[in-house]
């Protein structure tokens, strides 16, 4: 997809939704880190379920650390993969105390470095937390790019690269959230809900959906 082609299907979703924001709960860069290593393979909503309750337990990296995985988990139990997010919670939470000052860093190579923490994680602490223009691809926004053409990629960090190549700078940064807000609500996985999509003129998918019959 060309370039102007793919600034115009990232404005067509931004006239949508001009001001973006990420769905889970959040206080600061700490809760926000938590939230996101939380939501792997569950969804913002089941993520959104547990942590008011967690944060409220355990506001800081240092009340964390003292809660540790025993008391993380109990708080988490209805996420998938809750065991060991609890350990790496409590871990993460740990290597900030003595590795930063209690606090998170904005730097993308000790992010990567704090357990449960991988690429996709740090970009989206970068950007939302502190307002980095990162993409973060996550399986909404790899569908999509394929899907449509927009960022065709065989492997995540493919698809990140291209969406950087191909956005234009000043939409990078609420691009991500556009981009998973559509994969999640309109460009879904098994019917893509085309004939309410925004971007259909701009988009290269050959097999458009048309609207269910009433
Ligand atoms: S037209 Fe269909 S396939 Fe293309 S972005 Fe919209 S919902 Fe997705």
């Amino acid at each position: 997809m060309p370039r102007d082609q793919a600034a115009a299907f990232l404005r067509a979703l931004a006239g949508a939704n001009p001001a973006p924001e990420t769905e889970l709960l959040y206080r600061d860069p700490f809760t926000l880190l938590v939230a996101v290593v939380l939501s792997a393979q569950a969804t913002d909503a089941a993520v959104n379920r547990c942590t008011p309750a967690l944060f409220a337990a355990a506001p800081t990296p240092a009340a964390m650390a003292a809660l540790g995985a025993e008391g993380i988990g109990p708080h988490i139990r209805r996420i998938g993969l809750w065991q060991g997010k609890a350990r790496n919670v409590a871990a993460l939470a740990q290597q900030l105390m003595e590795q930063h000052g209690g606090e998170v860093p904005r730097d993308r190579a000790a992010l990567e470095a704090l357990p449960g923490v991988g690429r996709k994680t740090a970009n989206v602490v970068l950007n939302v937390a502190f307002g980095e223009a990162t993409m973060a691809v996550d399986t909404h926004i790899f569908r999509l790019g394929n899907r449509t053409g927009l960022a065709p990629g065989k492997t995540p960090r493919e698809v990140e690269d291209m969406l950087v190549r191909r956005c234009p700078p000043e939409l990078l940064r609420d691009a991500h959230h556009w981009l998973i807000l559509h994969g999640r609500y309109v460009c879904k996985a098994r019917a893509p809900e085309c004939w309410r999509c925004v971007a259909a003129t701009q988009c290269n998918y050959r097999d458009k959906v048309p609207a269910p019959p009433r």
